[in-house]
């Protein structure tokens, strides 16, 4: 396909897909979109690291050829203004696999959130977070080792969906009286604003068949559908019921409900099995505090998913650390999680860690997992040797206060002796 402002390395192959699988060539290309403020800066770091441990794992038989596409305010200066130009869509569609810095969202853009667009123009459903913690990473918990879950989220339905009627617009006052009116449902105030939460089935099951699958390839124990379904019945607790039924549909070899456990296998899980669980969201935040490890894959609904990816990322580290994907049926964009923080741009100070796991991951779904593992290695070792950015060094003693290429740089060394 011919691009205007972005252009193909010389070297390199596409991903492609045939009847729903993967193939990676030795020498894939992948799409980068540097990000604004720290981005430069992370960005750098980090395919500094990704490089040298693809060299380092696969002894140069395999390599990433970059190809840099745009969004955000480099786009905006590339593309005249443009902030999210069409061919960046046009290059994923084509290339299947990138990776992204943070963006600023323009204020009066006309885009709610460039992140949002990406992902709903994408159809990227599924938001992916592992959520674990390595060693020496401060953490407010007294045993953050038993934190290892990978989140689920929903990543186009819900009250995200933007159907909001604004109090006292004349569409609030036409779906009030329809409510009213219509549907006998009166339990509102006046004026009241109002917004619609659809939860499809077709929208559940495919991101709980992604986590299932997700289960399945990585050998995880359970996943655990975390809803609100006490309340939503027909939203929240339906998201509940089509997991469930999912489970029992397409997967009944690698599934076994709770239930049936609990009534055919004495509370005990059958080996090789993946257990599926519920958890009303609210419980499920006290859980992850008191009881992190009966839990391990979750699938959840836009909401919850929000706050829950958050939270739990700060048991382990916070969200400088925290990394996330987006994944649809081929597409899939890996970013940092953090936003842009304009103060620290060029400062060469910040931690690259949410972009770097990002990428851990985005190695890990090539299927290219010794240099996933390398770089996991390296980096618990640098932190191991308090080697460490300012956001960490803040919170450790004895910790050595490096800049973000010096702590890549650290990394790439450590590689040589873990
Ligand atoms: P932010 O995440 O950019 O920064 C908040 C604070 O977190 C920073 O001041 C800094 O102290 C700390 N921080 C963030 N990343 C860090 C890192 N890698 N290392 C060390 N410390 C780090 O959040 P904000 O200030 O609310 O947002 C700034 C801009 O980022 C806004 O324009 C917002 O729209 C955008 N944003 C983008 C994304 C995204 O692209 N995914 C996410 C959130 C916010």
């Amino acid at each position: 396909m011919a691009y205007e402002h972005i252009s193909a390395p010389a070297t390199g192959d596409k991903i492609t897909f045939s009847n729903g699988s993967m193939n990676v060539p030795d020498n894939p290309i992948l799409l980068f979109i540097e990000g604004d403020g720290i981005g430069y800066d992370i960005m750098t770091a980090s395919k500094r690291i990704w490089d040298a441990a693809v060299d380092k794992a696969y002894g140069g038989s395999k390599a990433v050829s970059w190809m840099e596409v745009y969004a955000g305010e480099k786009a905006a200066g590339v593309y005249g203004g443009n902030y999210m130009p069409e061919e960046t869509f046009d290059a994923f569609r084509e290339y299947k696999v990138g990776i992204k810095g943070p963006l600023t969202t323009p204020v009066g853009g006309g885009f709610r959130s460039l992140n949002v667009t990406l992902r709903q123009v994408l159809d990227l459903y599924s938001c992916v977070r592992p959520v674990r913690w390595f060693s020496g990473v401060p953490s407010p918990l007294r045993h953050p080792e038993d934190v290892d879950v990978v989140i689920f989220r929903e990543n186009t339905e819900d009250t995200y969906a933007g159907i909001e009627f604004e109090s006292g617009s004349e569409e609030n006052k036409k779906l009030a009286d329809f409510l009213k009116n219509e549907l006998g449902a009166t339990n509102f105030f006046p004026d009241a604003g109002l917004g619609i939460k659809p939860i499809s089935p077709f929208g559940s099951k495919r991101l709980i068949r992604a986590a299932i699958q997700y289960a399945i390839e990585r050998r995880r124990s359970s996943v655990t559908l975390v809803h609100k379904g006490n309340i939503q019945k027909f939203t929240e607790g339906a998201f509940q019921k089509w997991g469930y039924e999912l489970a029992r549909e397409e997967f009944p070899q690698e599934t076994i409900s709770w239930d049936e456990v609990a009534d055919k296998h004495d509370g005990r899980v059958p080996d090789g099995k993946i257990l599926i669980q519920d958890t009303i969201a609210d419980i499920m935040f006290q859980k992850m505090l008191l009881r992190p490890r009966e839990h391990d894959v979750i699938a959840t609904t836009n909401l919850n998913g929000d706050y829950l990816s958050d939270a739990l990322a700060a048991e382990v580290g916070g969200v400088g650390i925290a990394p996330g994907a987006n994944i649809g049926d081929e597409i899939a964009l890996f970013e940092a999680t953090h936003g842009t923080a304009p103060k620290y741009t060029n400062k060469d100070m910040v931690n690259p860690g949410s972009l770097l796991f990002s990428g851990v991951m985005m190695l890990e779904h090539l299927n290219w997992f010794e240099a996933a593992e390398l770089i996991t290695k390296a980096y618990e070792k640098t932190i191991e040797q308090r080697c460490v950015t300012y956001d960490f060094a803040r919170q450790m003693e004895n910790a050595t206060k490096v800049a973000t290429s010096e702590f890549a740089t650290r990394i790439i060394e450590n590689m040589d002796i873990v």
